[in-house]
This record gives C-alpha cells, sequence and structure tokens, in this order.
C-alpha cells in the first residue's frame, strides 16, 4: 500500500509542477529597509495581486513617475523565509522525479540574494534559506521512499569568477578531500546535468553533510579575497544537488540535479571610475549576465537558436537550462530610493528574461 500512496503522491506532484506553468519562472521579492537607514521613502509604491509591482521616481512627479512590471509573482518585505520556500517547494521535489532545476539569485549587491539563498543566521531554523531548506525536503522525500527507490545524492560547488571556474570544494587546491563525509567519488563523466568534469563531486548523506561541505567552499570562495564581501559579490556560486535514484523493484534509474545559484552583483560598475581588475570584473560579470539573460529570454521565446557558448555560466548549466529542465528566478529589489537607477536596470533585465511587459503605469494617484 505504500507504493500506491507513493504513486499518489507522485501525482499530485507532478500536477503541481505542472502547476508552474512553463518552463521559466521569474519571482520579484522586494527585502525591507534595515535598520539604520534614515531615508525610508520606498521605490516600491505598489504591489499587486497577479504579480504585479509599480515603481516611483522620487524625483518625477505624475505619470511619468511611475513604471509598472509583472513577474510571476512578487513578494513584499513582510514575506518570510518559509512562504519563499512553500512556492519553490514543487520545483525542488521534482529533481528527486528526474528534472533538472535551477534556481538563480539576481539583484544589486546588498538588495537580499544571500538571505534568500541561504538566510541571515544558519544557528536559527527558521530564518534558512532556500538552499538549506530544499535540502532537508530532498533528504526527507528520498528518506519516505525508502525500499521503493533508492537515492545516492552527490554535491558540486564551483565559482565562476573573471570566466574562471574554481572548485570550491578542494582543500589546500589540492586533491585531498574530506575523509570526514567523503564517501566516494565517482566518475560521473557521463552524467547529465554537470558540465564540469574536474571538478570535485562528494556523495553526502544528509543536509548536515552538505552544510559542512558549504562551509568548505565557503572558505575557499575567500581565498586570495582582499575583503570577503568584495570577492562574493563580484563571482558566481553554483552548488549543484546531483540526485540518482533507482527503483527497487524494475531497476529503472533516473537522474536529476538541482543547481543553486548565487549569481554576482548585478550593480554597474562606473566605467569612468572601474579601473585594471575592477573594471576587467565589471566587464566579465556583465557579459556573463547578459549572456544568462539571452539564454532564458531565448528559451522564454522558443528561439531555435539558444546561444549556450557566450559564457562559462551558461556552458557550465546548459543541460539544466531548456528542454524539460525548469527555471527559477528570484530577482531582488532593494527598495531604497538612491537605489532607483539599479531597481530600473534590475527589473529591465527580469523583463527580458521573462518577456515581461514594461509600461507607463495605469495608477491614479
Ligand atoms: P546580497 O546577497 O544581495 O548582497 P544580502 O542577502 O547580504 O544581499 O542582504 C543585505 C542585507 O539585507 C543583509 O543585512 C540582510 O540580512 C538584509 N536582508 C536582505 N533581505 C532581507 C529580508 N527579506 N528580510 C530582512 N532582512 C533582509
Amino acid at each position: 500500500s505504500s507504493y500506491l500512496k507513493l504513486l499518489e503522491e507522485n501525482r499530485l506532484l507532478y500536477n503541481q509542477v505542472q502547476d508552474l506553468k512553463g518552463n521559466i519562472r521569474v519571482y520579484c521579492r522586494v527585502r525591507p529597509f534595515l535598520p539604520k537607514q534614515s531615508d525610508r521613502r520606498s521605490t516600491v509604491e505598489h504591489i499587486g495581486e497577479n504579480g504585479n509591482i509599480v515603481i516611483v521616481d522620487h524625483n518625477k512627479q505624475g505619470k511619468d513617475a511611475r513604471k509598472i512590471f509583472a513577474f510571476n509573482k512578487v513578494f513584499g518585505e513582510k514575506t518570510t523565509q518559509s512562504e519563499i520556500f512553500s512556492d519553490t517547494q514543487p520545483l525542488i521535489r521534482s529533481v528527486l522525479d528526474g528534472y533538472n532545476v535551477c534556481i538563480f539569485a539576481y539583484g544589486q549587491t546588498g538588495s537580499g540574494k544571500t538571505y534568500t539563498m541561504s538566510g541571515p543566521d544558519i544557528t536559527a531554523e527558521e530564518t534558512w534559506g532556500v538552499n538549506y531548506r530544499a535540502l532537508n525536503d530532498l533528504f526527507e522525500i528520498s528518506q519516505s521512499r525508502q525500499g521503493i527507490i533508492s537515492y545516492e545524492v552527490s554535491v558540486q560547488m564551483i565559482e565562476i569568477y573573471n570566466e574562471q571556474v574554481r572548485d570550491l570544494l578542494v582543500v589546500d587546491g589540492s586533491n585531498r578531500r574530506y575523509p570526514f563525509i567523503l564517501l566516494y567519488i565517482r566518475n560521473y563523466s557521463q552524467l547529465n546535468g554537470l558540465n564540469i568534469p574536474d571538478a570535485s563531486l562528494v556523495a553526502v548523506k544528509c543536509t548536515k553533510d552538505v552544510l559542512e561541505l558549504m562551509k568548505v567552499g565557503q572558505g575557499n570562495r575567500v581565498v586570495g579575497a582582499t575583503v570577503l564581501n568584495e570577492r562574493s559579490s563580484r563571482s558566481h556560486s553554483v552548488l549543484t544537488i546531483h540526485v540518482q535514484g533507482k527503483e527497487l523493484a524494475s531497476g529503472s534509474k533516473l537522474r536529476g540535479c538541482l543547481h543553486l545559484v548565487d549569481l554576482a552583483g548585478s550593480e554597474r560598475v562606473d566605467k569612468s571610475e572601474a579601473t585594471g581588475d575592477r573594471l576587467k570584473e565589471a566587464q566579465h560579470i556583465n557579459r556573463s549576465l547578459s549572456a544568462l539573460g539571452d539564454v532564458i529570454s531565448a528559451l522564454a521565446q522558443k528561439s531555435s537558436h539558444i546561444p549556450y557558448r557566450n559564457s562559462k555560466l551558461t556552458q557550465v548549466l546548459q543541460d539544466s537550462l531548456g528542454g524539460q529542465a525548469k527555471t527559477l528566478m528570484f530577482v531582488h529589489l532593494n527598495p531604497e530610493a538612491n537605489a532607483f537607477g539599479e531597481t530600473i536596470s534590475t527589473l529591465k533585465f527580469a523583463e527580458r528574461v521573462a518577456s515581461i511587459e514594461l509600461g507607463a503605469a495605469q495608477v491614479n494617484k
């Protein structure tokens, strides 16, 4: 009877997944004002039903001052981490049914990307971000299917900085890995969803294992960085959870991949001020973010040519962007009036990604 229950669960799951109309979704999340901020004028004037958001330019008057954008969903500043996750959950669960899924966090530095993906405080479970909740969920569900499907889960963590891929799960730059959690490293060059054959793939048994690995990865991320935030906001980090399932009765196999991608800050660097390394970084970031935008927008428009080759990021994620794969992008907004310029450019990116319409707001004030 447990098998039948599982089938029923699966059916509901598939329905839910199908409810995520189309394979590309864009969600917008507005972060609250931070305690120390004195200027409390918000550029977010209104969040409507059906994913609309009205942005106001405080330096302009009347109708010209407002623009309306539409997303699959908009989450206001009061949205909790658990509310964010409940909308993401069906997507994550589909990984165990053999789908490839990418979840991106996009936005300028300080807009809340890390908050959404990781959360502010790992010791406070209610503040956990999408990453930890997703892992818990994956392990819980795979446990509940024990005896029916057996799952093997492994993790890869890389950083893309200036179009170079770095393995974040290597200790001391050597091949010595993690005896404390390492169960095996398999030859996975033939696996789908993983296009970085020489980066470590580490087998894990539970969320705690992954948390350990993420700590190692975070530590490796800052090696060579002058300031912690500098480096992590100037590079893309990709945490990949690879799942292999085997149905015990039939012996049939499935594979799924979940990529959790914390993108580099999208802020434009003032070209007149940036020089040397900073300018190079900025150019790489601009190029790779727009390459990502081009790929997603080509997919959304069902274009026959998808330009994966234009950046490392899109190459790495190629198997998980398009086809049956599912993409969710969280676009983050900083509501501060002085962030207006970046907010508009973030929204324009999102508009392109999701073929979202932009127009003058029909708001009577
Ligand atoms: P990013 O990763 O985009 O640079 P962070 O996630 O570090 O931005 O967020 C910047 C600051 O705003 C942090 O202090 C973070 O705790 C706070 N913050 C971001 N989003 C929220 C939120 N939804 N609720 C409360 N605080 C938030």
